[in-house]
């Protein structure tokens, strides 16, 4: 505003048109006057949301959206309401119609931070599609403000999570992710302490981001307890191994009762045993934090297969024996391919298969 020698309220404006209304048209935004809206536009300036493609609902209250960009890159973000009251909890309008919005007491939205992903992790449908190119802070930032738009939801400081744990990997993509960050946190106000990143292990922007003063949650896709193992499903360990990924994870500077995450897929008869429950433990013993269990999410061509229950209650078991917070994170979505792994841009043919699209 001010190279375009306009007053510094006009920015106030256009932050709260785009953050709080979340207009996605300039010329839709009628707090700006319409002559200086038309020079925005004249002078290359854009406001848009990725459009949707298409729309996935689990069973379970999860949507998968199917988002595009205007060089035709789509990617995938997804809405998983809390609390969900199910059917009955279907809201209804004034015609008594149902909606198909239901009601939720809190709701995560997991964001992509890449078309595609260039990590190659064995057990993930999204390394199939490589990486397709990383997306702008705004292609990042449009992803919940076209969300929240479709759910009908108020920027809400209380009831929203972001996860960046869609496509690609953040770090990466990092000066653009933490751009979107920035601006989620400030003119969109949703507080960072209410977000999550997601790393493979890029270990030297690990120690970028301890020194960001604004950062979301730290998570940390361990997946092994030790390299053989790991190296074998996330080729990235042979550039960053464990020594220096846990090198990296016990100088993380924690704020005041923060914890890590390190989240742990469970590969059937791969990674799941007692014992490298017991090598997990100490592996991380020392360092504050969580672990966070994710049964494999099947997909076609992963060669992998899902533990069963009691396999990963065993695991859990161990670890917290060990002394460590653990959890077993519910699956969602997964009849829509829309959980953890799943995300490859599946689109649906019929009630009963899904594909990709090529
Ligand atoms: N690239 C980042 C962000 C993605 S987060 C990262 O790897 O951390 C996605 C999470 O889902 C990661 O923890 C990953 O290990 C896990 N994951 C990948 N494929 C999975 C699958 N098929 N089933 C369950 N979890 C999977």
């Amino acid at each position: 505003m001010k190279k375009l020698g306009e007053p510094l309220y006009r920015a106030r404006q256009l932050l709260e048109a785009v953050y709080s209304q979340r207009i996605d048209r300039i010329d839709a935004i009628t707090t700006l006057p319409k002559a200086f809206r038309e020079r925005l536009s004249m002078e290359g300036f854009e406001l848009s949301h990725p459009s949707l493609q298409h729309r996935f609902t689990s069973a379970d209250g999860t949507i998968r959206y199917l988002f595009a960009f205007p060089d035709g890159q789509t990617v995938e973000t997804v809405w998983m309401p809390e609390g969900d009251g199910g059917e009955a909890g279907e809201m209804v309008d004034a015609n008594g119609a149902g909606n198909g919005r239901r009601e939720f007491t809190r709701a995560t939205i997991c964001i992509s931070s890449q078309a595609g992903c260039a990590v190659n992790c064995r057990f993930c449908m999204t390394a199939l599609l490589g990486v397709q190119r990383n997306l702008t802070p705004g292609e990042i930032v449009g992803q919940v403000l076209a969300v929240l738009n479709e759910r009908r939801v108020a920027i809400d400081s209380e009831r929203i999570n972001l996860v960046f744990m869609g496509q690609g990997e953040p770090f990466l993509n990092y000066d653009n992710f933490m751009k979107a960050a920035r601006l989620l946190a400030g003119p969109a106000r949703i507080p960072e302490s209410r977000m999550t990143v997601s790393t493979a292990g890029i270990v030297p922007r690990i120690y970028d981001f301890g020194r960001e003063p604004l950062r979301p949650h730290l998570a940390i896709s361990l997946n092994a307890s030790n390299d053989e193992q790991r190296s074998a499903i996330m080729p990235l360990n042979r550039k960053w191994n464990l020594q220096a990924l846990l090198a990296a994870a016990r100088a993380f500077p924690l704020r005041e009762r923060e914890r890590l995450t390190f989240e742990y897929v469970l590969l059937a008869e791969t990674n799941d045993s007692p014992e490298d429950a017991r090598a997990l433990a100490r592996l991380i013993r020392g360092i504050r934090a969580k672990v966070n269990l994710i049964a494999l999410n099947p997909g076609p061509e992963i060669p992998f297969g899902t533990p069963a229950d009691e396999r990963v209650h065993q695991f859990q078991q161990i670890l917290i024996h060990g002394g460590v917070p653990t959890f077993i994170r519910r699956p969602r979505g997964r009849d829509i391919f829309a959980a953890c792994g799943q995300l490859k841009r599946t689109v649906e043919t019929d009630s009963s298969s899904l594909v990709s699209l090529p």
